[in-house]
């Protein structure tokens, strides 16, 4: 008798759960997948509401949580995955002790319901800016057939003419070897502290940065693990966080420091990301960040003329100075170690799956070289 009662009220619990699952996690999640297909349908609607009206509040919020002199992040990610395992682990046993799968599918359900609900916070803190109104249309620059790459190439190819990305290639390569040498030992939270004032300096002149506080970028403190799993810095918006991994070469630091804060100001597509970065580096005052810039701009375009113009790409490298070259080759050799990792490849398909499936970007992490067209097209 005792056991039928016990057995209906633990029904009528899960039956609680249940509807509070669909209520707080899983509706919200098909809501915000739904708000996020008719944004991307609307991009204007985005810019005007979102933007334009609700994300400055957001903004305001983030500038207090950069406050805290420490990441919260990864403690958080370390408790809630800590908390998935040990839940889905008391789950199991259950199912075992009871002879029921009632335990497991009940402890799935609700971390289906968890990240239904991440899912809406995500997109409606920050990741619905995917389908606002592409950076490059409001820059004044229409991407066309003639400025895609491949075709610029293939005219390069036949004509014998320079293509853009080569004659850009050969202004970097002139400045970074002019400015090398103005360029000191390089401190990442010297960095990380300058970051803010050299968004402030380049708002001057790059009036598509918007107003308003500029977090400051902090340390992401498990540098060696983001390493490991090649990345450089990482934007959280549950806590507002730009983070940098501070252990990687120093002439990538200072761009990178640049790209997770144009993320936090609402830039979310990896390219415009990189095109804010670009631009803050080379509006500022700073050597280190100028030269961050060029040389990471030189960088992607490097890696697009090894495909499409291998010749170039080795005329072009016998014209870099001994010092940039060292230091283009170590950059190379750093991460070069840590790429063939299982764990960078799983990164990386991580990475993609994000950026392809949930934020529905064609070019998944490719998106990061579309700098390469961005600045041709501009001719920056
Ligand atoms: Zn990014």
């Amino acid at each position: 008798m005792i056991s039928i009662r016990t057995k209906r009220r633990s029904a009528a619990r899960a039956a609680v759960y249940h509807r509070l699952a669909v209520l707080f996690g899983i509706l919200p999640g098909a809501l915000a997948g739904i708000a996020f297909s008719i944004a991307r349908a609307h991009p204007i609607w985005v810019d005007e509401i979102f933007v334009a009206r609700w994300y400055p509040h957001i903004r305001l919020l983030a500038s207090r949580a950069a406050s805290l002199p420490f990441a919260i992040a990864p403690i958080a990610a370390v408790a809630v995955g800590l908390w998935a395992a040990a839940g889905l682990a008391v789950s199991i046993i259950r199912s075992a002790y009871q002879g029921s799968m009632r335990p497991i599918c009940a402890a799935l359900y609700r971390r289906a319901a968890a990240a239904g609900l991440a899912y809406c916070l995500l997109m409606s803190m920050w990741g619905i800016q995917y389908a606002r109104t592409p950076l490059m249309e409001t820059y004044e620059y229409i991407a066309t057939a003639e400025s895609s790459s491949a075709v610029v190439f293939s005219a390069a190819g036949l004509n014998g003419l320079k293509s853009p990305v080569e004659q850009l290639c050969e202004k970097w390569i002139s400045q970074a070897n002019a400015l090398r040498k103005f360029v000191r030992a390089v401190d990442p939270e010297r960095i990380l502290r300058q970051t803010p004032a050299m968004f402030a300096q380049a708002r001057r002149a790059a009036k598509f940065l918007p107003d308003g506080p500029i977090p400051q970028p902090k340390p992401s403190g498990i540098d060696g693990m983001l390493s490991r799993m090649m990345i450089e810095g990482v934007y959280i918006p549950f806590t507002f966080e730009p983070l940098v991994n501070i252990s990687v070469p120093t002439v990538d630091l200072p761009f990178v420091a640049c790209h997770e804060v144009a993320h936090s100001l609402g830039f979310a597509r990896e390219d415009e990301a990189n095109f804010v970065a670009y631009t803050v580096c080379m509006l500022s005052s700073e050597p280190a960040f100028i030269y961050s810039g060029v040389m990471t701009a030189l960088r992607y375009s490097l890696a697009r003329l090894a495909q499409t113009q291998p010749r170039q790409y080795w005329a072009l490298l016998e014209r870099m100075s001994p010092a940039v070259r060292q230091e283009y080759t170590a950059r190379s050799a750093y991460w070069n170690e840590m790429r063939n990792s299982s764990i960078a490849r799983w990164s990386n398909r991580l990475n993609d799956l994000f950026l392809s499936q949930a934020m529905r970007q064609a070019n998944g992490v490719r998106s990061y070289e579309q700098i390469v067209d961005d600045l041709a097209g501009n001719g920056v």
